[in-house]
């Protein structure tokens, strides 16, 4: 089961509240159940840790029925117990490695903020309400749904609310989530609690703000869109804000609930434009000053260069400053960037880009070894902490997709691997590129350095 923390401690908590109303004698619930907690859930069985050791045997002598019909009231599901002190759960607690999950953590990056996000006419109505929701979440248009083409900062604006709500008020629950693992972890969770209520339980306990991405991926699966919509009504209703993202304005998805539909226009819904050249160029600006450099280093018409080149697409035109910040680090180092060597960078990556023979295995495991400064050696071999883990895991992905290099050469070259672990390194790295920007962020940078 992939339950996390505070999805166990939130149905722990809701037993133990029927618990208490069953019991009469509060200092028995005091004494006994004050300070219980689910140490873990093992199949159908949990295990609960207690104050002492003649509590944990005098709990599973007299309340053992009790608790089992309560879980199953709450769950739907038959649940065991066993119960044991609080010392004794210390020496067999299991080390389990922490990790980030639907409930426990609300996956904001704080990377993208309100401060860097650069505003012009393509995108300042998006940003106003952005804003002023961040400021007052509830209370102004519930939801508020940003749209645009790809890469143009939906998803930046959207993490922006959330970062700067958790700023101003850091007890708030803000959720960000993209569409596509709502529906992955929603099946996931009613496959291990076999009951759509309890997710909505969650909701009703665990969220403040929630934010979805790329609503367009509840298109066609029909029991998620379900959920959503019980959740979303749920939200609304309590004045919880809801704040979405979609790929096009919620009246031209096709595959989707009428009334989901109306609910996603209820709110304000805004377009975010592609950027005018100015703004372009300012956005570049900030981030030649976000990557360390100095813009006086640019000759303009550089700037004007690429922000005119790459205008379709944020994404694009970051990506295009790394390939050349790259190639004048590690190619050409030189100081001044005029417009030969942007377009000597551009023309020169473009061209490794086009002959895969110059890119090989050596290489990817050297730029991911430089960019995560390791070396090649712990890249390919055995030390398992988590980055350097992760560092292996993304070469093996590059590896295998950009060379499309056969599952067991891979394996050997880091390091004697079977094909299964190889398997499961580069699906680790799939499902976060479907929802960590992060993970995305990496991925491009490394591509580009790569000249892919
Ligand atoms: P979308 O979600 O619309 O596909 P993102 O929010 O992921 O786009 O934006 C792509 C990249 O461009 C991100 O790195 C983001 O920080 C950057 N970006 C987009 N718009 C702006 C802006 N106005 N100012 C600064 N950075 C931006
Ligand atoms: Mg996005």
């Amino acid at each position: 089961m992939e339950e996390t923390i505070s999805q166990i401690n939130s149905l722990w908590g809701r037993i133990l509240e029927r618990v208490k109303e069953r019991l009469d004698d509060p200092m028995i619930y005091d004494s006994f159940f004050g300070d219980s907690k689910i140490l873990r859930l093992d199949g159908n069985k949990m295990i609960v840790s207690v104050s002492t050791s003649l509590g944990a045997t005098l709990i599973s002598m007299k309340y053992t029925e009790l608790l089992e019909s309560i879980a199953n009231d709450v769950t739907g599901t038959n649940f065991e117990f066993e119960f044991v002190s609080r010392d004794k759960a210390a020496e067999a607690e299991p080390q389990k490695e922490e990790k980030p999950s639907f409930f426990a953590d609300s996956r904001l990056n704080p990377k993208y903020l309100f401060s860097n996000f650069i505003v012009g006419g393509s995108n300042r109505e998006a940003y106003q309400a952005s804003l002023m929701i961040s400021n007052s979440p509830g209370r102004l248009y519930n939801p508020l749904l940003l749209y645009s083409d790809s890469g143009l900062g939906k998803t930046h604006l959207l993490q922006a609310i959330g970062n700067s709500i958790k700023e101003r008020a850091p007890s708030t629950k803000v959720l960000y989530i993209s569409a596509n693992d709502f529906v992955e972890e929603y099946v996931r969770f009613v496959t291990s609690y076999k009951n759509d209520q309890s997710m909505t339980e969650f909701f009703k306990k665990d969220v403040d703000v929630l934010l979805v991405d790329d609503i367009q991926y509840l298109i066609n699966k029909s029991k998620s869109m379900e959920m959503f919509f019980v959740a979303f009504q749920n939200l609304v209703s309590r004045g919880k804000q809801i704040v979405l993202t979609c790929d096009q304005h919620p009246s031209k998805i096709g595959g989707i609930d009428d009334r989901l539909r109306s609910r996603f226009s209820q709110g304000l819904v805004l377009s975010i434009e592609r950027p005018d050249l100015s703004t372009s160029e300012e956005i570049l600006r900030s981030k030649i000053v976000a990557s360390g450099r100095d813009v006086k280093d640019f000759d303009p018409e550089v700037i004007s260069f690429l922000a005119e080149k790459f205008s379709n697409n944020v994404r694009e035109l970051e990506g295009a400053l790394t390939r050349l910040l790259f190639y004048t680090i590690n190619m050409k180092p030189t100081h001044r960037i005029t417009m030969d060597t942007a377009s000597a960078a551009i023309r020169s990556l473009a061209s490794i880009g086009e002959d895969k023979s110059k890119l090989s295995e050596k290489k990817i495991i050297q730029v991911v070894a430089d960019y995560y400064s390791l070396t090649p050696s712990q890249v390919t071999g055995k030390i398992r902490t988590s980055r350097i883990a992760m560092a292996r895991h993304i070469a093996m992905y590059l590896d295998r997709t950009l060379l499309n290099t056969p599952l067991i050469k891979i394996g050997e070259t880091f390091g004697g691997k079977d094909h299964a672990t190889v398997i499961n390194g580069v699906r680790k790295v799939e499902n976060s590129l479907k929802t960590d920007p992060d993970m995305m962020t990496a991925i491009s940078d490394l591509k580009s350095k790569l000249g892919s």
